[in-house]
């Protein structure tokens, strides 16, 4: 896996790096927003630790212009600041997740391999289909009739467990534990957002499956 680490803060940089460099991660770090950026638009970096707060140019923008631009290298955002607001203003310009500081180097590296499942699991390629929906996990594309939909790793994770879960009620508290596991600092509204990202990107007349509410409890994909 190739890392790549934007912070400007010295000596978090050097010791992010060297324990990466000791888990045999690939690294190269940039100490300000606009070398990382570029270092970033590059494209061949599979994950980005981005800081949040950047001398040059800010992690929001930063990430914000990344996506539009279509690179798709998973994002944990480093951040001081742990207001809702703030989490989903990151989680919206296309985070995958996120890491309020200080944290500990454990739970940057169980994040790292978390995220590093995911994209192995996809290697594999197994695409699922109910009814008219098909979701590519390795390409985090979601197709339906003549439309192909991206979607963002997140977004992706919580398709496919829906999907491997169809007809299922899965718990608010459940999709919570299984998409984002040991973080500690998301709550159930952030499995709110992203069931409303989702419904927002899959068309139900033309999926031929929606996502229910089961008021008071979580959630449920059906039709098909
Ligand atoms: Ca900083």
């Amino acid at each position: 896996m190739r890392i790549l680490l934007v912070e400007d803060e010295q000596r978090l940089a050097d010791a992010l790096e060297y324990i990466l460099k000791k888990n045999k991660f690939a690294v190269d770090v940039a100490f300000d927003g606009i070398t990382g950026q570029d270092m970033a638009e590059s494209g061949i970096y599979d994950l980005i630790i981005l800081d949040r707060m950047l001398p040059g140019k800010e992690g929001v923008t930063i990430l914000r212009e990344l996506r539009a631009k279509g690179i798709k290298s998973a994002v944990i955002f480093l951040t001081a600041r742990d207001t809702i607001a703030n989490k989903v203003e990151g989680l919206d310009a296309g985070a995958d997740d996120y890491l309020i500081k200080p944290f500990s180097t454990e739970e940057l590296l169980a994040r790292i391999r978390a995220l590093g499942r995911r994209s192995q699991s996809s290697l594999l390629g197994d695409k699922i289909i109910i009814g008219a929906l098909t979701l590519d996990p390795l390409r985090c594309e979601a197709a339906y009739g003549n439309e192909t939909v991206k979607l963002t790793i997140k977004e992706a994770q919580l398709l496919e467990l829906l999907m491997r879960n169809h007809g299922q009620v899965l718990t608010k508290e459940q999709i919570l534990d299984r998409i984002w596991g040991f973080d500690n600092e998301v709550d159930v509204n952030c499995v709110e957002i992203y069931i409303y990202y989702l419904r927002r990107k899959l068309d139900p007349q033309k999926c031929k499956v929606r996502i229910d509410t089961i008021r008071g409890i979580g959630y449920c994909l059906n039709g098909g």
